[in-house]
């Protein structure tokens, strides 16, 4: 019996994801599993993703590639995103991880730990993580990968994205021999030129588009589904939920579904958020409360039992996500430990 609300991620999706990276740019894809997989697992992505033939991944926490490396066993490698914090090198060792070192600070804690293999994040216009261009250490031993990420990779009319494109390949030309990653999801359907030796996508592997909005190469992979408790008729002049958020204005037929906040169901998907009812998309109405929220489903037929989709194959993630006024990225990442992740 699957669970009132569930998180179905479908594994083959991921995978047909993978592959249309790797053809788009024509570099090899190194897979972004910070965040669980932003939110979707990421022990079992991963595992997937090695079937596929990704062997080198990024998260972003030490612990993050601490629970990695136990899934993936010895073969992955793993890079870490934070870098090298004070008094982590240790524990990065202990579990094989390779820290992206960002500042002078991190690099001479991870040499004085004994240093080893490592990358190297330089920051080309995004002030966010890596050294500054005219602070680039020279080449060191254990370099094997220099990074630079970009900051509109989204909108591929920003003219940052080229400046920030040749700024990285001047920097990355004085480490030669080192693997040179730049492109994110968005950066993988810039162009050839912005593909470098591996590209570090996300958003795409879990079914988001590059643009921020659906796209036809990228296949939706996760379904965050909630089953039907209960269908009323709401009569024209009663309100809905808390605070009277809904007011009928003509007979409303309701159905209460088991999803709410505490699953991830942002507040913000109400008042514009639309559900898959069937084949159709229907209105969430009044507020999200905690564990249940009410969609209109006048007109409709539907009963108890029957499962609506928050976001998924009939409902795209980024438009659910326009819809609540934010990104793919933090409706994945919001969906909590209570919805049991199904893998098909
Ligand atoms: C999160 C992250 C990525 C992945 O970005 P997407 O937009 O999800 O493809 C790549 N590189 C760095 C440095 C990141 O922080």
């Amino acid at each position: 019996m699957p669970s009132p609300a569930t998180l179905t991620i479908d594994l083959k999706a991921l995978a047909a994801n993978f592959h249309t990276l790797e053809a788009a740019s024509g570099a090899p894809v190194h897979p972004v599993v910070k965040a669980d997989s932003y939110g979707l697992g990421a022990s079992a992505c991963a595992e997937r993703l090695m079937v596929e033939g990704a062997r080198t991944f990024f998260v972003a926490r030490a612990g993050e590639g601490e629970r990695l490396r136990a899934a993936l066993g010895p073969d992955a490698a793993i890079y870490v995103l934070d870098g090298c914090l004070a008094g982590r090198a240790a524990r990065l060792r202990a579990a094989g991880l390779k820290p992206v070192l960002n500042t002078g600070a991190q690099l001479a804690e991870w040499q004085a730990a004994g240093g080893g293999a490592c990358g190297l994040q330089i920051d080309t216009g995004m002030n966010r993580l890596g050294f500054r261009l005219e602070d680039a250490p020279e080449p060191f031993a254990g370099l094997d990968l220099v990074l630079s990420h970009l900051a509109c990779a989204d909108d591929p009319a920003e003219p940052m994205n080229a400046r920030q494109r040749d700024a990285f390949a001047a920097a990355a030309a004085r480490y030669p021999g080192t693997l040179r990653s730049f492109a994110n999801s968005g950066g993988a359907f810039l162009g050839p030129d912005y593909a470098f030796d591996a590209l570090r996508p996300g958003i795409c592997l879990y079914g988001g588009g590059p643009e921020g909005r659906p796209d036809d190469r990228i296949r939706p992979v996760a379904t965050l589904s909630a089953e039907v408790l209960q269908v009323r008729e709401v009569p024209a002049g009663e309100s809905v939920g808390y605070s009277r958020g809904f007011v009928a204005d003509r007979p409303t037929r309701i159905a209460t579904c088991a999803t709410g906040y505490a699953d991830g169901v942002l507040r913000a998907y109400s008042p514009k958020g639309l559900v898959a009812v069937g084949a159709v998309l229907r209105p969430i109405v009044g507020r999200v409360s905690m564990d249940v929220c009410a969609v209109d489903v006048t007109g409709v037929e539907i009963a108890v039992g029957d499962r609506v989709e928050l976001f998924g194959a009939r409902r795209m993630l980024d438009d659910a996500a326009t819809a609540a006024g934010t990104i793919a990225y933090e409706l994945l990442t919001s969906v909590t430990a209570r919805v049991p992740r199904v893998y098909i």
